[in-house]
């Protein structure tokens, strides 16, 4: 469980220094990609497909012909699971990248780890901790009703919501 914690803390950090280092009060995945290429001196290309061989939410490499990091996402799924699956795809290059660069995403050696870390990062990333909580203690109505209402403002699922309030302590319910 120490690891898991660890995981959990690492990608939430590195989320928020990214965050603040945008300086952008509503989080975007655009700004993301930007800052990505940015400071780690990359180059990201973005490609969807609604290919029905195409299984997965999405997925990265690095094309070593091209020199760039290609992501796909699966175009099938909803705008809002387009959205979280791309800044979990970036957390990949970043996780990868920062080993080189030498910023230290913890103990996440495995195949699990690394999962577990990006999607602690998307999540962190699109519900900025401060921001989440402002716009959580803001609505007055029960928790169901500040779900769906965040769920609109952060353009993420209900799930994603219900699991990051879950994270951050929030609601009753
Ligand atoms: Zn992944």
């Amino acid at each position: 469980m120490k690891s898991y914690e660890g995981i959990n803390l690492n990608a939430e950090d590195i989320a928020k220094a990214i965050y603040d280092g945008i300086k952008e009060e509503m989080p975007s995945e655009f700004s993301l990609i930007k800052w990505t290429e940015e400071n780690l001196g990359i180059r990201v290309k973005i490609s969807h497909t609604d290919s029905k061989e195409f299984k997965p939410s999405g997925l990265e490499y690095f094309d070593p012909a091209r020199n760039i990091f290609q992501i796909w996402i699966n175009s099938k799924e909803p705008e809002y699971r387009q959205r979280f699956t791309l800044c979990h795809e970036i957390a990949h290059i970043i996780r990868n990248s920062g080993l080189k660069y030498g910023f230290s995403t913890g103990d996440i050696y495995s195949a699990w780890g690394e999962e577990r870390f990006c999607e602690r990062f998307a999540a962190a990333f699109l519900m900025p901790k401060i921001l989440f909580r402002d716009k959580w203690n803001s609505i007055t109505d029960g928790d169901i009703w500040k779900r769906a209402r965040l769920a609109k403002f952060f353009g993420v699922s209900g799930d994603a919501i219900y699991y990051r309030a879950k994270e951050l302590k929030l609601g009753n319910e």
